[in-house]
């Protein structure tokens, strides 16, 4: 395990009020990225943030992007120690609606051990355990153990749409060992965990137009293609009833799950019976041949997130509608190339198209799928951490959301040893009324972060990680 020198633990400790004082700070601040009347209070937060990092010792300044500004700082003592490039995000999610909170949204309330804020969890109360396990350790030992680098943007609850153009402008400035950020939560409350996949997402739009306008389904039922039908037609393809994707090519370069990660997969808890009970659903049905949590954490697969057409309105009125729509999302998995499939769909769809209506097939947003190195020193050095300040040993686990910044540092930075972490536990609420945040976790996720620090400096950077199955080169 991990240890942390006697007087960085007290200090923590001592310093909690102080740090919790800070965290309710930074949460007073409405700093809701997709609301222009709020751009006002982005800036205020990004400018708070530079300042306390500056408080610390740290260089930095507000880079301007087309959105909203990226917070970078550095304090990076050593020339010959690795250095950890700790990402975050300031901005939060709206905190609609406001009246099914308990407190005032902008008002952080401390009750049940919890501060209730939006932004509590997401990312505020997570990213500042970094900021008091470095005070800390500045205070004790005058100095940090490895160079710091801290890279924050103002757009992460918007996608991220700048952040990529800013990693792009600024290689040489981020340049870094290994990239740590705590933005997630733990698999349950008790089992902290290690996030080390992330699918990916390719977001489509299909467009089906018939007559220039909705015409008399009497007088042209019947000669008339009818959008709307053309649409059922080409989405009841695209799925089986099995839960397979019927695009031809699609599996063709999806990595499978590899044996020795569907026997972890099989040990984690998971409550099948509950989870539908919670949805409100009769049953979970997971892709043939794969577990629920395979299914939804590391197994590739689509979704219609939205539909249109035709009369939607009370009673009837007998039309064929001009047009028809759909909104098709897909979860990738590694090795999976978001451009190529979104060719195999547009070309799979528009094979099935009927003649007698015109078939319009966009590609609206995609990002890669993620999957780091687990047999790292750097990944082993976050565990010890973890399992030192959590007092349980954390689970490894893929993810089946995506996080375009991770990806984007992934492939614009080239820095392989991405440690995501997650202080949050699973009932947080966030982007819920009432988020919250525990300060158990808020004082846990900050002495793991000391311990991390620590650790991560010990690394040597020259030992390149290999991707094998974990624990098989560590054996002793
Ligand atoms: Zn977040």
């Amino acid at each position: 395990m991990e240890q942390l020198p006697g007087p960085v633990v007290e200090h923590l400790a001592k310093g909690q009020d102080k740090y919790v004082e800070r965290l309710c700070e930074f949460l007073r601040i409405p700093s809701i990225s997709t609301l222009p009347a709020h751009a006002g209070d982005i800036r205020k937060a990004a400018k708070w943030l530079l300042h306390e990092a500056e408080r610390l010792g740290f260089k930095g300044a507000l880079y301007e992007t087309k959105g909203h500004p990226v917070v970078y700082a550095e304090l990076c003592p050593h020339k010959d120690a690795p250095t950890v490039l700790i990402y975050g995000h300031y901005d939060v999610q709206p905190p609609d609606p406001v009246d099914q909170w308990c407190h005032p949204p902008f008002t952080p309330t401390i009750q049940d051990g919890c501060v209730f804020a939006r932004g509590a969890t997401d990312d505020k109360g997570q990213f500042l355990t970094f900021f008091n396990a470095i005070e800390s350790i500045l205070a004790v030992d005058g100095t940090l153990p490895l160079n710091v680098k801290l890279v924050v943007e103002g757009e992460e609850e918007v996608g991220s749409p700048n952040f990529r153009a800013f990693l792009d402008a600024h290689k040489d400035l981020l340049k870094a060992d290994f990239i740590a950020l705590s933005d997630g939560e733990k698999y349950r409350a008790d089992m902290p965990s290690i996030c080390y996949g992330l699918r990916g997402l390719l977001y489509m739009q299909i467009d089906i137009q018939g007559p220039k306008y909705d015409v008399h389904s009497g007088l042209h039922g019947g000669s008339v293609v009818n959008p709307a039908l053309a649409l059922s037609w080409i989405l009841s393809r695209l799925k089986d009833d099995q839960g397979k994707v019927l695009i031809p090519g699609f599996y063709g370069h999806a990595r499978d799950l590899e044996p020795w990660e569907r026997k972890e997969m099989a040990r984690l808890p998971f409550d099948e019976k509950a989870e539908a009970a919670m949805l409100g659903v009769p049953k979970l049905v997971p892709e043939k041949g794969y577990t629920i949590l395979e299914s939804v954490r590391a197994r590739p697969t689509l979704d219609i997130n939205g539909i249109w057409g035709g009369f939607q309105g009370e009673g009837s009125k007998t039309i064929i509608p001009a047009s028809a729509g759909a909104k098709v999302s897909m979860r990738l998995v590694p090795d999976q190339d978001p451009d190529e499939i979104a060719g195999l769909l547009e070309k799979y769809v528009i094979s099935m198209a009927p003649v007698g209506v015109t078939v319009k097939v966009t590609n609206i947003s995609s990002n890669r799928a993620l999957i780091v190195p687990r047999d790292s020193p750097a990944i082993h050095a976050m565990a010890r951490s973890i399992e030192y300040a959590f007092g349980v040993r954390p689970v490894f686990t893929r993810d089946g959301g995506s996080i375009g910044a991770v990806v984007a540092m992934q492939a614009g930075l080239g820095i392989e040893d991405i440690l995501m972490l997650g202080w949050g536990d699973p009932d947080d609420a966030l982007h819920s009324p009432n988020e919250h945040f525990s300060l158990e976790n808020f004082r846990r996720g900050s002495l793991a972060s000391a311990a991390l620090l620590y650790g991560l400096a010990k690394v040597k950077t020259s030992l390149k990680p290999v991707a094998k199955e974990p624990g098989g080169s560590h054996k002793k």
